[in-house]
This record gives structure tokens, sequence and C-alpha cells, in this order.
């Protein structure tokens, strides 16, 4: 099995050397399924079942950043390697794409709420609204029992 190089083919340019020969032996090596969609896939590690990576001069990466950096030059600063077939153990050149780090592709985003914190006015609201615990708790961000406890005069009370 060998890996095709792309046409704008990094690995004809003066920029080849030792390691980069290196490290397409590694990464044809690890290719274990090549499929009709054109996904090359490399066998995943471990019980956790993570991206396989190897190791040339000293330099350990993923094998798909492997593949961006051999078919199509350095990994562009602040950017991630992703797969548009969004099989992660896919190394297959044409199926890769850079993204910058800190805008992920949709859905991979992770949301993240700050945790309203409760005053007398919300506390007012609460006790005023007639929707269950679950529905106050998760409109306040606070835990249903922090609620039941705001409702039942144990928190909140004012002396
Ligand atoms: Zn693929």
């Amino acid at each position: 099995m060998s890996i095709v190089l792309g046409k704008n083919d990094y690995l004809n340019t003066s920029v080849i050397d030792e390691h980069l020969k290196t490290a397409v032996k590694k990464l044809d090596k690890q290719i274990a399924e090549i499929r009709e969609n054109g996904c090359k896939i490399v066998p995943p590690v471990g019980p956790t079942k993570v991206a396989p990576r190897f190791m040339v001069n000293g330099d350990y990466d993923l094998s798909r950043r492997w593949s961006w950096r051999l078919h199509h030059g350095p990994i562009p600063e602040g950017h991630r390697i992703y797969t548009s077939c969004h099989d992660r153990y896919c190394v297959a050149p044409e199926h890769l794409f850079a993204y910058r780090a800190e805008r992920k592709p949709k859905g991979e985003r992770k949301i993240v709420r700050p945790l309203a914190k409760l005053d007398w006015t919300k506390v007012a609201e609460i006790r005023a609204s007639e929707d269950d615990y679950a529905t106050l708790a998760t409109r306040y961000g606070v835990h249903p029992t922090t609620i039941r406890s705001i409702r039942d005069g144990k928190t909140w009370v004012k002396h």
C-alpha cells in the first residue's frame, strides 16, 4: 500500500529531507485500510481508541498531521487538522483540512454557560414562578434542591 502524493508535491521540492522520507514510510506502514470513498484508515490505539501518532526525529505528532505536512506543507499557525469525512482515523490528504483552533467546525464547539448567580430579584422571581424545580434550576443555572430550599424558605430568608 502506498500513499499517493498530491499535485502540489511537498516531497519533490528542495524541502525534502531524510526526516520526511521517514515520515512517508511510517505513515504508509500505518495505513491499514483504504475505503471506497477514498478514506485511508490508520488503526486506533489503546482502549480509548485514540488517533495514532508516530515520531520522526523527536517530533511526535498525529498521523493525520503528518499526512497534511507531507502533502500540503507546514500546518498554518494556530490551525488544527480535521477530516471532512468525519473519520478521525483517516489520513487521506484530500480529506484533511486545516481550521483555526479557536474556531472549530460547527457542532464541535463546547457550550460554556456561565453559572447564573442568584440575587434577591431572582429569588423573588423563583418564588413567584409556577414553573417546576427542574425548569427553574435550568433557567438560573443552579441545582433543583437550591430552588426547593428557596421555595421552602430555608435559604434566602430576610431577617
Ligand atoms: Zn476520509
